[in-house]
């Protein structure tokens, strides 16, 4: 059993000074008793101010794709913030980010600009979907996050009593304070269900700037999309005149080099990326044709941002691409170190006759509880998985020195060894045996 008492107390003094202790809302919900404070990490390992060591599969919630604190990430990052840190300027390694990220995407005549966060670039995304196509309404899936901004922030994972029919489902805010007023901009739409969105596209076609979604749900049981719908959603939207959005804030340079537009084969005409693009530094990035991006080059559509390409960033950016290109078994490494904890974790599940489930790919998957094989949008995860035994699971594998995420989503890192996987499946097998004998207590 971890003591961690002197993050208990830390907690009480940031209380005094930080609203609620924390600076993100989601980072309450750590496994302990207390919002834990972190003394240091390094790769795979992150550790508390009480000493306690944990395999860390938060990994900052996705962007340590490299793991905590990565050498040549770091030296690059030093090495430039030498010649100072932001210059309100251009710099020539921005260009070399830029042409890079294109071309480990694989696309032909786009351009991109640099933001600092997912929600920031989500924002922008969604500005020029409407700039460019005249439009107002766009279409937001449940289940789906797109940050934390008023004009999305809408059926993340809304609770069913609230959220409606699922034939027309509701627009329901994530926060009190959210501007009543852009509700009537989003249409809440079922995600993997093209006949649902075909209804939505007759009622509204015209009206439509664009379909944003994560093309892999990541921010829900990391869901595949059935085979097919993204390439259906595509043909909808243009067929309408409207635009095709992939957030890949999570999924990018981080499923596979051409990212989730490689998965399936599919161009969206826009993309934001963020969080693995720069291993752990902040950054993020819209990409997309070059005919829709230059109503942003001309100004037509309003983009700013003092932090935007600062050195460090860039670097950091820079430096993730190089590593990225240089080594060709890149993503099918990382891929490979998911699916044996995938295996690992399903195994488990026949083995222990117990209900834990792993679904996603390797290099970015979802721990939930339920019966069911394949888990394919919101409401089937909130009908069918049991939410409390995942945290039971989650608190109980945390004090045998594994670390996850409160929304059971896991992020791979380069930096996890074989030696790590093999001690957590361990962990998990005697986790989930402590929780069957608590469950039938
Ligand atoms: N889009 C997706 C798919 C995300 O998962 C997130 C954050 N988890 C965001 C956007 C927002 O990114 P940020 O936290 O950097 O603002």
């Amino acid at each position: 059993m971890n003591e961690i008492n002197n993050s208990k107390k830390l907690y009480s003094k940031a209380k005094k000074y930080i609203a609620g202790g924390i600076s993100s809302q989601i980072r309450v919900l750590e496994h302990s008793e207390v919002p834990l404070f972190i003394s240091n990490a390094k790769g795979s390992k992150i550790w508390d101010v009480d000493g306690n060591e944990y395999i860390d599969y938060i990994q900052g919630m996705g962007p340590n794709i490299f793991g905590h604190a990565p050498d040549f990430l770091n030296e690059n990052v030093s090495k430039e913030i030498k010649n100072g840190m932001i210059y309100a300027a251009q710099f020539d390694k921005e260009i070399e980010v830029a042409e890079k990220s294109l071309e480990i995407l694989n696309v032909k005549d786009w351009t991109v600009r640099f933001a600092s966060s997912g929600t920031e670039i989500d924002q922008l995304l969604i500005r020029l979907m409407r700039g460019y196509t005249n439009r107002q309404l766009f279409v937001k899936f449940e289940g789906h996050y797109h940050g934390w901004m008023d004009s999305i922030n809408y059926s993340v994972h809304p609770d069913l009593e609230l959220a409606g029919d699922s034939s027309s489902p509701e627009a329901i805010p994530e926060s009190k304070g959210m501007d009543q007023n852009t509700k009537n901009s989003v249409i809440i739409a079922r995600w993997n269900d093209i006949d649902h969105l075909k209804q939505i596209f007759e009622k509204y076609g015209n009206q439509i700037a664009g379909v944003l979604m994560e093309p892999i749900l990541a921010n829900t049981n990391c869901i595949i999309p059935d085979d097919g719908y993204i390439q259906s959603v595509k043909k909808l939207c243009h067929d309408n005149g409207s635009l095709i959005a992939f957030d890949e804030v999570i999924t990018g340079f981080r499923i596979l080099k051409g990212s989730a537009k490689e998965y399936f084969d599919v161009t969206p005409d826009l993309s934001t990326f963020a969080k693995s693009f720069a291993g752990g530094f902040p950054i993020a990035m819209l990409a997309g044709k070059r005919e829709i991006m230059n109503f942003i080059a001309d100004g037509t559509v309003y983009h700013g941002g003092s932090f935007n390409s600062n050195v460090a960033s860039i670097a950091a950016a820079n430096a993730s691409l190089d590593h990225m290109i240089g080594d060709k078994n890149f993503f099918y490494n990382l891929e490979q170190k998911g699916q044996k904890l995938i295996h690992g974790i399903n195994a488990l599940s026949k083995d222990l006759d117990i209900d834990i489930h792993a679904q996603g790919l390797g290099s970015v998957f979802s721990i939930s509880f339920t019966e069911k094989e394949h888990i394919r949008d919101w409401r089937d995860h909130f009908t069918n998985c049991d939410e409390n035994k995942y945290k039971s699971f989650c608190e109980i594998a945390f004090k045998k020195g594994i670390r996850l995420s409160s929304n059971g989503r896991v992020h791979l890192s380069t930096a996890h060894t074989e030696n790590d996987l093999e001690k957590t499946l361990e962990v998990f097998k005697h986790s989930l045996i402590e929780l069957k004998q608590k469950l039938s207590r």
